[in-house]
């Protein structure tokens, strides 16, 4: 075991590897870990571009997470915001620390100076030294909204709205009709994303939101395709335990695609790689194990343990896990 390569969106993704890192270093000290990391949640705010996935993976990796919040900087004041708001500037539901702002003040000062997404999270990442390869999905900007179906507050039904304003202000209570992702199509995967998935002797889907982070992950063009075509095992993590999401509020968006919030649903809907999908392998829980014969009929290899995530140790445990189901099926 080598290579291993994660697609990751925020907490979730940042958790699960964490958890990874700590299990190959005991089992497999000399792999390496490229985690690809959604881009669809990033906004600019105040001026500043603000990369929420990629920043909870360094921060969390590099030991300077809020472990409380899952996001930002632990200790944290807010007094730029309030400075910021008393200009009667800035969006009032989404605070930005002063420790985390510094991020955001140096990233963008990099990209205005001509710096790809990838060289700015480089260079960051050699503060954090997170101890995994960490690369933006795409350099360009792809930018996920919510199309309405009613209106709220200043907002029309039938418009469009930030993913990041309907998930933080609104809790994701609003229904929508869509995910639109704005410059998705038209993307490039960054350097060394196809490389890092087809060179991986694993690829893993951790436990992320499989709609607006994986999901956002695969249709980056040629990400889906060199996943199918990898020669290394690709095995998923399933983030509902239950039939309910563990955090965060990823049922609103299943539910957006015509997908059920349970572990069965998302693995059918990521589909096997043998019936044009993307998974060998899935894991679920164990109050979920009623659905392995399922997925064993479609395709997909399954186990059932533990899958929460209290802690590193069982988050190292999952890990495992997912790298014995993997030589398992190469065997
Ligand atoms: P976000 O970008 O911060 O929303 O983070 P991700 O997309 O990486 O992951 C969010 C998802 O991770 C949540 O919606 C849950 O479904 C899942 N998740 C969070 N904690 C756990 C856990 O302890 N176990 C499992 N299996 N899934 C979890
Ligand atoms: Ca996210």
């Amino acid at each position: 075991m080598k290579n291993v390569t994660v697609l990751a969106g925020g907490v979730g993704g940042a958790r699960f590897t964490r958890g990874l890192l700590a299990h190959l270093a005991q089992a497999h000290p000399l792999a390496t870990v490229t985690v690809i990391v959604n881009t669809g949640d990033d906004m600019w705010l105040d001026g500043l571009r603000i990369c929420p996935d990629l920043d909870t993976v360094m921060y969390t990796l590099g030991g300077g997470i809020n472990e409380d919040q899952g996001w930002g900087r632990p200790e944290e004041t807010r007094r730029t915001s309030a400075e910021i708001a008393a200009y009667g500037r800035g969006w009032s539901w989404f605070t930005l620390g002063d420790l985390d702002l510094a991020t955001h003040i140096v990233r963008t000062d990099l990209l205005r100076a001509g710096s790809t997404l990838s060289e700015a999270t480089e260079f960051l990442c050699r503060r954090w030294q997170p101890g995994a390869r960490l690369l933006p999905m795409s350099d360009q900007p792809v930018e996920t909204h919510v199309r309405l179906a009613e209106s709220v507050d200043e907002h029309r039904a039938g418009e469009l709205m930030h993913f990041e304003e309907w998930w933080v202000r609104y809790r994701a209570r609003i229904p929508v009709t869509e995910f639109v992702q704005q410059g998705l199509s038209g993307s490039v995967a960054a350097p060394g994303v196809l490389e890092a998935i087809d060179s991986a002797d694993l690829v893993i889907l951790p436990p992320s939101n499989p709609v607006v982070s994986v999901g956002t992950i695969l249709d980056v063009p040629g990400i889906r395709d060199a996943l199918r075509t990898t020669s290394a095992p690709v095995v998923g993590v399933a983030p509902i335990i239950g039939g309910g999401a563990v955090r965060g509020m990823a049922d609103a968006c299943l539910h957006t695609i015509g997908v059920d919030t349970s572990a069965l649903a998302v693995g059918l809907h990521y589909g096997a790689r043998s019936a044009g999908g993307v998974l060998d392998a899935w894991l679920v829980d164990e109050t979920d194990a009623a659905a392995l014969p399922q997925l064993a009929a479609a395709g997909i290899r399954s186990l059932a343990v533990p899958l929460w995530m209290h802690d590193v140790p069982t988050t190292a445990a999952m890990a495992a896990a997912v790298l014995a189901v993997a030589v398992a099926g190469a065997t």
